[in-house]
Protein backbone atom coordinates (compact mmCIF):
# COMPACT_ATOMS: atom_id res chain seq x y z
CA UNK A 1 0.00 0.00 0.00
CA UNK A 2 1.62 2.92 -1.36
CA UNK A 3 0.34 5.51 0.87
CA UNK A 4 1.61 3.29 4.16
CA UNK A 5 5.08 3.22 2.63
CA UNK A 6 5.01 7.00 2.29
CA UNK A 7 3.91 7.94 5.65
CA UNK A 8 6.27 5.49 7.01
CA UNK A 9 9.33 7.29 5.18
CA UNK A 10 7.99 10.93 6.17
CA UNK A 11 7.42 9.95 9.95
CA UNK A 12 8.72 6.68 10.68
CA UNK A 13 12.01 6.40 12.80
CA UNK A 14 15.03 4.05 12.81
CA UNK A 15 15.81 2.72 15.97
CA UNK A 16 19.10 0.96 17.14
CA UNK A 17 17.69 -2.69 17.39
CA UNK A 18 15.27 -2.71 13.95
CA UNK A 19 12.85 -0.99 15.37
CA UNK A 20 10.58 1.12 13.94
CA UNK A 21 8.93 4.00 15.74
CA UNK A 22 5.86 5.02 13.88
CA UNK A 23 4.25 6.50 17.10
CA UNK A 24 3.22 9.44 15.48
CA UNK A 25 0.17 7.97 13.42
CA UNK A 26 0.14 4.53 14.16
CA UNK A 27 1.51 3.28 17.50
CA UNK A 28 0.47 5.96 20.34
CA UNK A 29 -1.09 8.94 18.42
CA UNK A 30 -3.59 7.57 15.83
CA UNK A 31 -4.31 9.00 12.37
CA UNK A 32 -8.17 7.62 12.38
CA UNK A 33 -8.86 9.20 8.88
CA UNK A 34 -5.72 7.22 7.76
CA UNK A 35 -6.47 4.34 9.98
CA UNK A 36 -9.68 4.47 7.71
CA UNK A 37 -7.55 4.03 4.73
CA UNK A 38 -5.89 0.81 6.01
CA UNK A 39 -9.49 -0.77 7.17
CA UNK A 40 -10.47 -0.10 3.34
CA UNK A 41 -7.41 -1.72 1.71
CA UNK A 42 -8.26 -4.86 4.55
CA UNK A 43 -11.67 -4.86 2.90
CA UNK A 44 -10.36 -4.78 -0.42
CA UNK A 45 -7.96 -7.72 0.09
CA UNK A 46 -11.12 -9.96 1.86
CA UNK A 47 -13.68 -9.39 -0.52
CA UNK A 48 -15.45 -12.66 -0.58
CA UNK A 49 -13.31 -14.59 2.53
CA UNK A 50 -15.63 -16.04 4.71
CA UNK A 51 -14.75 -14.14 8.12
CA UNK A 52 -17.04 -13.63 10.62
CA UNK A 53 -14.89 -12.01 13.60
CA UNK A 54 -11.36 -10.11 13.98
CA UNK A 55 -9.03 -11.72 16.40
CA UNK A 56 -5.75 -8.45 17.78
CA UNK A 57 -4.11 -8.22 20.84
CA UNK A 58 -3.63 -5.09 22.97
CA UNK A 59 -2.86 -2.69 23.08
CA UNK A 60 -1.27 -1.76 19.70
CA UNK A 61 -3.61 -4.17 17.55
CA UNK A 62 -6.65 -2.75 18.44
CA UNK A 63 -6.92 0.46 16.55
CA UNK A 64 -6.84 -0.68 12.76
CA UNK A 65 -8.89 -3.90 13.78
CA UNK A 66 -11.74 -1.90 15.14
CA UNK A 67 -11.35 -0.05 11.14
CA UNK A 68 -11.23 -3.49 9.78
CA UNK A 69 -13.80 -4.66 11.83
CA UNK A 70 -16.27 -1.64 11.02
CA UNK A 71 -15.55 -1.93 6.95
CA UNK A 72 -15.71 -5.85 6.80
CA UNK A 73 -19.30 -5.79 9.47
CA UNK A 74 -17.45 -8.04 12.12
CA UNK A 75 -17.11 -7.97 15.34
CA UNK A 76 -13.40 -7.59 17.01
CA UNK A 77 -12.31 -9.60 19.81
CA UNK A 78 -8.50 -8.13 21.09
CA UNK A 79 -6.50 -11.03 23.39
CA UNK A 80 -5.30 -9.71 26.83
CA UNK A 81 -2.49 -9.63 28.16
CA UNK A 82 -3.02 -10.98 31.99
CA UNK A 83 -1.71 -9.58 35.33
CA UNK A 84 -2.85 -12.38 36.96
CA UNK A 85 -0.47 -15.66 37.69
CA UNK A 86 -3.74 -17.43 38.42
CA UNK A 87 -5.84 -18.11 35.25
CA UNK A 88 -9.16 -19.45 35.35
CA UNK A 89 -10.28 -22.31 33.28
CA UNK A 90 -12.93 -19.80 31.86
CA UNK A 91 -10.04 -18.39 28.90
CA UNK A 92 -7.98 -19.93 26.47
CA UNK A 93 -4.19 -19.04 27.80
CA UNK A 94 -1.24 -18.83 25.69
CA UNK A 95 1.91 -17.31 26.23
CA UNK A 96 3.58 -14.73 23.75
CA UNK A 97 7.21 -13.16 24.07
CA UNK A 98 7.19 -9.30 23.75
CA UNK A 99 9.70 -8.10 20.64
CA UNK A 100 9.64 -4.52 21.64
CA UNK A 101 9.99 -5.03 25.71
CA UNK A 102 12.00 -8.58 25.29
CA UNK A 103 9.68 -10.45 28.04
CA UNK A 104 6.78 -13.07 28.25
CA UNK A 105 3.09 -12.45 28.77
CA UNK A 106 0.41 -14.41 29.69
CA UNK A 107 -2.23 -13.75 27.19
CA UNK A 108 -5.94 -14.67 27.50
CA UNK A 109 -9.16 -14.60 25.64
CA UNK A 110 -12.90 -15.78 26.84
CA UNK A 111 -13.80 -19.40 25.99
CA UNK A 112 -17.11 -16.92 25.53
CA UNK A 113 -15.71 -14.71 22.44
CA UNK A 114 -13.88 -17.76 20.47
CA UNK A 115 -15.55 -21.13 19.47
CA UNK A 116 -15.55 -23.67 16.55
CA UNK A 117 -17.71 -21.94 14.30
CA UNK A 118 -15.77 -19.39 14.33
CA UNK A 119 -13.85 -18.28 11.03
CA UNK A 120 -11.12 -15.90 11.84
CA UNK A 121 -8.63 -12.41 10.35
CA UNK A 122 -5.91 -12.42 12.90
CA UNK A 123 -4.68 -8.48 12.83
CA UNK A 124 -1.88 -6.76 13.98
CA UNK A 125 0.18 -3.75 13.68
CA UNK A 126 3.53 -4.90 12.94
CA UNK A 127 5.18 -8.51 12.35
CA UNK A 128 8.40 -9.21 13.29
CA UNK A 129 9.65 -13.08 14.30
CA UNK A 130 6.10 -13.45 14.33
CA UNK A 131 5.27 -14.77 18.00
CA UNK A 132 2.36 -12.59 18.76
CA UNK A 133 0.48 -14.02 15.78
CA UNK A 134 1.87 -17.65 16.87
CA UNK A 135 0.39 -16.72 20.01
CA UNK A 136 -3.07 -15.91 18.69
CA UNK A 137 -3.26 -18.79 16.31
CA UNK A 138 -2.76 -21.32 19.32
CA UNK A 139 -5.26 -19.16 21.03
CA UNK A 140 -7.75 -19.79 17.48
CA UNK A 141 -6.46 -23.76 17.29
CA UNK A 142 -7.48 -23.71 21.44
CA UNK A 143 -10.96 -22.83 20.04
CA UNK A 144 -11.00 -25.41 17.64
CA UNK A 145 -11.65 -21.91 15.09
CA UNK A 146 -10.22 -21.27 11.59
CA UNK A 147 -7.55 -18.84 10.88
CA UNK A 148 -9.15 -17.61 8.03
CA UNK A 149 -6.40 -14.51 7.07
CA UNK A 150 -3.47 -12.69 8.67
CA UNK A 151 -3.72 -9.13 8.37
CA UNK A 152 -0.47 -6.65 9.06
CA UNK A 153 0.09 -3.09 8.99
CA UNK A 154 3.92 -3.56 8.47
CA UNK A 155 5.69 -6.73 8.14
CA UNK A 156 9.49 -6.67 8.78
CA UNK A 157 10.29 -8.81 5.88
CA UNK A 158 14.35 -8.87 7.27
CA UNK A 159 12.91 -10.23 10.15
CA UNK A 160 11.58 -14.44 10.08
CA UNK A 161 8.06 -14.50 11.07
CA UNK A 162 6.31 -13.54 7.69
CA UNK A 163 8.66 -16.26 6.01
CA UNK A 164 7.52 -18.97 8.80
CA UNK A 165 4.23 -17.88 8.74
CA UNK A 166 3.83 -18.62 5.01
CA UNK A 167 5.54 -21.61 4.68
CA UNK A 168 3.52 -22.82 7.00
CA UNK A 169 0.16 -22.35 5.10
CA UNK A 170 -1.55 -19.05 6.60
CA UNK A 171 -2.02 -16.22 4.35
CA UNK A 172 -0.74 -13.08 5.60
CA UNK A 173 -0.94 -9.96 3.11
CA UNK A 174 0.95 -6.62 5.38
CA UNK A 175 -0.16 -3.51 3.62
CA UNK A 176 3.56 -2.59 3.81
CA UNK A 177 6.99 -4.77 3.70
CA UNK A 178 10.24 -3.23 5.33
CA UNK A 179 12.92 -4.80 3.16
CA UNK A 180 15.41 -2.95 4.84
CA UNK A 181 16.37 -0.14 7.52
CA UNK A 182 19.34 1.48 8.35
CA UNK A 183 19.30 3.04 12.18
CA UNK A 184 22.71 5.38 11.09
CA UNK A 185 21.02 6.92 8.10
CA UNK A 186 17.23 6.58 8.60
CA UNK A 187 16.71 5.13 4.67
CA UNK A 188 14.03 2.55 4.79
CA UNK A 189 13.76 -0.08 1.42
CA UNK A 190 10.00 -1.42 0.92
CA UNK A 191 9.73 -4.75 -1.05
CA UNK A 192 8.27 -3.59 -4.38
CA UNK A 193 4.10 -4.39 -4.44
CA UNK A 194 1.88 -3.67 -7.73
CA UNK A 195 -0.36 -1.09 -6.31
P1 LIG B 1 6.73 -10.38 16.73
O1 LIG B 1 5.93 -11.07 17.77
O2 LIG B 1 6.27 -10.65 15.33
O3 LIG B 1 8.22 -10.59 16.88
O4 LIG B 1 6.54 -8.81 16.99
C1 LIG B 1 5.29 -8.25 16.78
C2 LIG B 1 4.86 -7.40 17.92
O5 LIG B 1 5.95 -6.64 18.46
C3 LIG B 1 3.81 -6.42 17.45
O6 LIG B 1 2.61 -6.68 18.15
C4 LIG B 1 4.37 -5.04 17.76
O7 LIG B 1 3.58 -4.42 18.75
C5 LIG B 1 5.77 -5.26 18.27
N1 LIG B 1 6.79 -4.82 17.30
C6 LIG B 1 7.70 -5.63 16.66
N2 LIG B 1 8.55 -4.92 15.93
C7 LIG B 1 8.20 -3.63 16.07
C8 LIG B 1 8.73 -2.42 15.54
O8 LIG B 1 9.71 -2.36 14.78
N3 LIG B 1 8.08 -1.27 15.89
C9 LIG B 1 7.00 -1.27 16.72
N4 LIG B 1 6.44 -0.09 16.98
N5 LIG B 1 6.48 -2.39 17.25
C10 LIG B 1 7.07 -3.58 16.93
Amino acid sequence: MKLLEERIRKDGVVKPGNVLKVDSFLNHQMDVIFFNEMAKEFKRLYEGVPINKILTIEASGIGIAIMAGLHLEVPVVFAKKSRSSNISDQVYHTVIHSYTHNNDNDVVVSKQYLNEDDHILIIDDFLANGCALEGLIDLVHQANATVEDIGIAVEKGFQEGGDRLRKAGYRVESLAIVDSMDPETGEITFRSSED
